[in-house]
């Protein structure tokens, strides 16, 4: 089987540079291509370099099976104030280098401290440059789906449509989103038992708008699950790339479906939003 992962971290610190052994695995698993996204400027060398060691073009000229890293720049709001006064012009530059995504990119209402003014600015810049150039965008959105659905609704939107990453938001508002263009991507953190709110809304999901994703190394799924513990330098636990499959399978378990049927039909999806980018 095929998995794809439709929104990761791996170029993230807390890996302690080891992505090969963490791609080595991720291949063994059947991760077929994975969206890696960056979070602020400073990491998106991190991601090219990534993509350029495993992108589509390096992967073509050596093994067919190996896990193909697709790249994807983005501010994320959460370090808005890391900016540098050319960060725009420098995403451009990014998306420039290499076929690539736009994210990881979006509206935080909820973390404590985090201002939410200017937030909507910065996203919408970067809105406007993935609908230029017509490439898929990442969306975080944390307790702002009300504010976010307005401004994707009353703004151009990429014509390949957008991700609502780690979908968290209500299900009554799942279709007013499918009709803007919307995938909604389902983590393995919502298979924990108190995220039963989180996991039904996927029940409504289009079955065409459905992905998954380990948003790796975060989102770690619950323990019984975990096929790959992982930890940092200081023994935090972290999500390992290679859970991907649990997330398929967990998903599949909790809609009632074959979890062969899932992960085919996720792949469909996976590859109308992201297959373009080689
Ligand atoms: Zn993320």
């Amino acid at each position: 089987m095929n998995f794809y992962d439709a929104h990761n971290h791996l170029q993230d610190d807390r890996f302690g540079g080891r992505q090969n052994e963490l791609l080595a695995a991720c291949e063994k698993a059947g991760v077929a291509r994975m969206v890696v996204n960056g979070a602020c400027e400073s990491d998106w060398p991190q991601v090219l370099a990534l993509a350029k060691k495993f992108g589509g073009a390096s992967v073509l000229a050596s093994r067919t099976n190996q896990t193909q890293v697709i790249p994807s720049f983005g501010c994320h709001p959460w370090y808005l104030a890391e900016r540098t006064p050319d960060w725009l012009k420098n995403l451009e530059t990014f998306l420039d280098k290499i076929p690539s995504a736009v994210g990881e990119i979006g509206l935080d209402r909820w973390k404590p401290d985090l201002p939410y003014a200017g937030q909507e600015e910065v996203f919408l810049a970067q809105l406007r440059i993935a609908t230029e150039r017509n490439l898929p965008v990442s969306i975080h959105c944390l307790q702002a789906w009300g504010r976010l659905h307005e401004l994707l609704r009353d703004h151009p939107r990429p014509g390949c449509g957008f991700v609502l990453h780690s979908f968290g938001g209500p299900a009554e508002m799942v279709p007013a989103f499918a009709r803007l263009g919307a995938y909604f991507s389902f983590p393995g953190y919502f298979l924990h038992g108190r995220k039963r709110r989180q996991r039904e809304a996927f029940q409504v999901v289009p079955p065409d708008r459905l992905l998954v994703e380990t948003d790796a190394p975060d989102q770690l799924l619950p323990e019984e699950k975990n096929r790959f513990p992982l930890a940092d330098a200081d023994g935090k636990p972290l999500n390992h790339p290679a859970n991907l499959p649990a997330v398929y399978e967990g998903l599949a378990e909790f809609l009632g479906e074959k979890a062969e049927s899932l992960t085919a039909r996720v792949g469909e999806n996976f590859r109308r939003v992201f297959g373009e980018i080689r």
